[in-house]
């Protein structure tokens, strides 16, 4: 009986530090914070039309309540996503700001920056 013993390699599993990107290095630069200019930063988002989606739903004020409406408008760490990104048009980009703030506020979508 030839028992093949393995012997155990450790598995590649590289651990990724979740580090988010550098802290401040400018007092106020912005007051949305320092711009994330990482490299290959294209298309994490798929490119949607560039219209406005609440112009072409007719949607005037946006509930804040509606997760699902929101949701696509935020980032995955609970950042706002850029009107650039989404299409939205600015007037909407504000409502939206407003709902998204409102959301957070009851816990809805989460904050950017957790503790
Ligand atoms: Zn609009």
């Amino acid at each position: 009986m030839a028992e093949e013993n393995q012997a155990r390699s450790p598995e590649a599993g590289a651990p990724a530090p979740h580090s988010g990107p550098g802290q401040g290095s400018g007092p106020g630069s912005g007051p949305r914070g320092p711009r994330p200019s990482g490299p290959g930063g294209r298309g994490k988002f798929f490119r949607r039309k560039k219209v406005c989606k609440f112009c072409t739903e007719k949607i005037d004020a946006i509930p804040y309540r509606d997760v699902r409406l929101l949701q696509p408008f935020v980032a995955e760490r609970g950042k706002i996503v850029p009107r650039r990104l989404t299409g939205v048009c600015t007037t909407h980009q504000r409502r939206l700001t407003r709902a998204i703030k409102q959301a957070r506020n009851i816990a809805l979508l989460p904050f950017a920056t957790r503790h």
